[in-house]
């Protein structure tokens, strides 16, 4: 980002006080005199002074990642590799994952350091949409997409919210749009009927889609796809 945008939202003055320090000779990046607002710098990264002062410049960081099959969605794990052990150069911010995916599921996930971002996403109120492509192991009847939009209990106290089921030309395969996230739920849902998921892919949360992020990579959200998901 400019130099002069991030010193302005540090709370270091208006761009244009910003533009002075630097005439001034008061501002350094990396140990070096900066001259121009326009300069870019990475504020994970570099080391911004103002006079004697280090810039704590501290926005958080959002991040999709399109998860391999294999990987944990856990920070640690013994034995098995780790969604974040795919996201390099964040080493230094305490991510955590918004939203498990189970080991076999591919597709989107979204990691952040922003604990009330996490709780706006997951929170059951929010009923924010998450679209799954499904793979099962027998011809899913038309009469599971009623089943599925009238909602149903997959046990105590877990009573589902109406889902949208389109079957694909495939009849094996499906696309299905959940609004909650209850545990290994897309599984038990056609667990119920007698269907076993042979495949689970998530490929939308909200309005975001992977797009073309190639699988094991990892990009950061923009400010207005932060914006949209803080304004569902
Ligand atoms: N539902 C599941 O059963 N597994 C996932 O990974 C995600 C949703």
């Amino acid at each position: 980002m400019r130099l002069d945008k991030l010193l302005a939202s540090a709370g270091i003055g208006t761009r244009s006080e910003v533009k002075k320090f630097m005439k001034l000779g008061l501002v350094f990046v990396n140990g070096e005199q900066a001259t121009s607002p326009q300069q870019n710098v990475d504020p994970t990264r570099d080391e911004i002074f103002v006079e004697e002062e280090r810039i704590q410049y501290q926005p958080f960081v959002y991040l999709m990642l399109h998860k391999p099959a294999g990987y944990v969605s856990a920070t640690e794990d013994r034995t098995d590799p780790t969604v974040l052990s795919l996201i390099v150069g964040y080493e230094h911010r305490d991510l955590h994952i918004v939203g498990r995916l189970d080991k076999d599921t591919t597709g989107l996930i979204l990691l952040t350091d922003d604990g009330a971002f996490t709780h706006h996403l997951t929170s059951p109120k929010h009923h924010i949409s998450k679209r799954y492509v499904v793979t099962v192991n027998r011809p899913i009847e038309p009469t599971l997409v009623h089943k599925f939009a009238s909602g149903f209990s997959l046990g105590k106290e877990d009573n589902l919210k109406p889902a949208t089921l389109i079957i694909s030309e495939n009849p094996l395969m499906a696309t299905l749009t959940i609004y909650e996230g209850k545990f290994h739920q897309v599984k038990r849902m056609f667990e119920k009927f007698d269907y076993e998921v042979t495949s689970l892919h998530r490929s939308q949360i909200g309005e975001l889609t992977l797009g073309d992020l190639s699988s094991g990579t990892f990009r950061e959200l923009t400010a207005e796809e932060v914006l949209q998901f803080k304004t569902l």
